[in-house]
């Protein structure tokens, strides 16, 4: 999965390279000694995450989330959802065995993004403002669930300390703050609304839950979409308490912050990573995740056109452009139902003007970077679920995986190819991956209801 940075071969050469390597790729992949590497390096850093946090970039958070849904919850809740791009704000109701589901989805513009940590939740409260308004409900006070996608620090279920911004956030005096205050202290400056903010979750943690809903087997819970990461139920053998097991959000995507995937890290990769409002972090994720995929193409198409291989040598504008090629495009070009014509109108379209044999490049670029992505999570997955056996002493291990994002959901080959390798690579593990409906929104309101009832024994 290597990207070659030898410009050496011939245009002409590469196109037959990619004739062949296209048939190739639907057969069995060749686990590669690197991805071996990944998987082994996956599994240091998570042992040793849990056992001291600092010294590895493996962050090992704590959930708090020990149980999992018993079907027992009941009652309306309130979901709110920062995730990558956007946030949400949900009514989940819970009946019998059923539950039915309201939101809306709120855009959150970069200025916002990257503004002060106050004017975002300031932002955040505006929009539970308006969502409990829509919904009739503005003058009750619902036991709320924050599924919030970063890194935090908890103490406890309802609060965390943000460790660090990743993705496109970069909020000002948020880092090392408490998140369920700062959105408190917004909904207190409005003095318009209520809420009692019961859970602070990761979106893997709902994940993980909203699917553990409907299959006792689910112990982990993945995102593969703007960023990646993995939470799985960890043992708690050391801790006298009833509770067995505890939730760990595992922050994957920091993996390779301490240079440990420097021999497989490309120069495309440090380009990626230089551009980056986050430089030296979340490495892993830089080579995995749907918010950099796009860049990691750009950056070899930028390579191969100044080295004379593509667009008749041509550096466009359009080219140096960061973000044109947005997941979405990514998941056209790769369609197995798109032909090659309609490859070069969606390059054009781009504003990328080139031959056939052009667009034939500029698909096996985007083939090769995307599969490399599927089988680097495939191989932190397999570390994850044999530790998970191992843990356990057990020979064989039975597991389900609640998979969440655009990338898993959206890309016409990345769950195959995650699938693929997690079963080549973890041959004592069954691995079902579920696709989770509403996630973070479902199994924030799950953890909601189950940490009120707690609270309230
Ligand atoms: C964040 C994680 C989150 C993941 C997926 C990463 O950038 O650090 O907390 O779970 O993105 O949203
Ligand atoms: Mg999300």
């Amino acid at each position: 999965f290597v990207l070659s940075e030898s410009g050496s071969s011939k245009g002409a050469a590469l196109v037959a390279a990619v004739a062949q390597r296209l048939t190739s790729l639907r057969r069995q992949p060749r686990i590669s000694e690197q991805l071996q590497l990944v998987k082994a390096r996956m599994r240091s850093g998570l042992d040793a995450g849990l056992r001291s946090k600092s010294s590895s970039t493996i962050k090992m958070l704590p959930s708090f989330v020990y149980l999992t849904p018993d079907g027992t919850e009941r009652g309306k809740y309130l979901a709110l959802d920062l995730g990558g791009t956007n946030f949400r704000a949900l009514l989940v109701r819970f009946k019998k065995q059923t539950s039915r589901l309201y939101h809306k989805i709120y855009t959150i513009p970069l200025e916002i993004m990257q503004g002060t940590g106050e004017e975002l939740f300031d932002h955040l409260a505006q929009c539970v403002c308006d969502f409990l308004d829509y919904m009739g409900l503005k003058n009750t006070r619902l036991p709320a669930g924050f599924t919030f996608s970063f890194p935090c620090e908890q103490s406890a279920i309802d609060t965390g300390t943000l460790v660090a911004w990743t993705k496109g956030f970069k909020a000002t005096d948020s880092e090392g703050h408490d998140v369920v205050s700062m959105l408190r202290e917004a909904i207190k400056r409005r003095n318009d609304i209520d809420l009692d903010i019961v859970a602070l979750i990761n979106d893997t943690v709902g994940t993980m839950m909203s699917c553990a809903h409907e299959d006792q087997r689910c112990e982990i819970g993945m995102i593969a979409g703007t960023g990646t990461n993995l939470c799985y139920m960890e043992e708690l053998k050391n801790i006298e308490k009833i509770e067995q097991r505890m939730c760990i959000n595992t922050e994957w995507g920091g993996l390779g912050d301490d240079g440990c995937l420097d021999d497989i890290i490309t120069l495309y990769d440090t380009e990626v990573d230089q551009n980056s409002i986050n430089q030296g972090k979340q490495r892993f994720e830089k080579m995995t995740s749907g918010m950099y995929l796009g860049e990691v193409v750009r950056q070899v198409l930028l390579d191969l056109t100044r080295r004379g291989l593509l667009f008749k040598g041509h550096v466009s504008e359009t080219l140096k452009t960061p973000g044109i090629f947005e997941t979405k495009y990514l998941s056209q070009i790769e369609s197995d139902r798109l032909a090659l014509l309609q490859v070069r109108s969606i390059l054009q379209q781009l504003g990328l003007h080139g031959t056939c044999h052009d667009s034939i490049i500029v698909k096996h670029v985007c083939l090769v970077v995307s599969r490399r992505a599927a089988q680097l999570c495939g191989a932190g997955m397999a570390a994850v679920v044999d530790k998970i056996r191992e843990n356990r002493g057990l020979d064989h291990l039975d597991i389900a995986v609640g998979v969440d994002g655009s990338l898993y959901k959206l890309h016409p080959h990345f769950s195959q190819v995650l699938k693929e390798t997690v079963r080549v690579m973890a041959p004592q593990c069954d691995v079902t991956f579920q696709p989770s409906e509403e996630g973070s929104g479902k199994g924030a309101a799950l953890i909601a209801a189950v940490a009120r009832r707690k609270r309230d024994v």
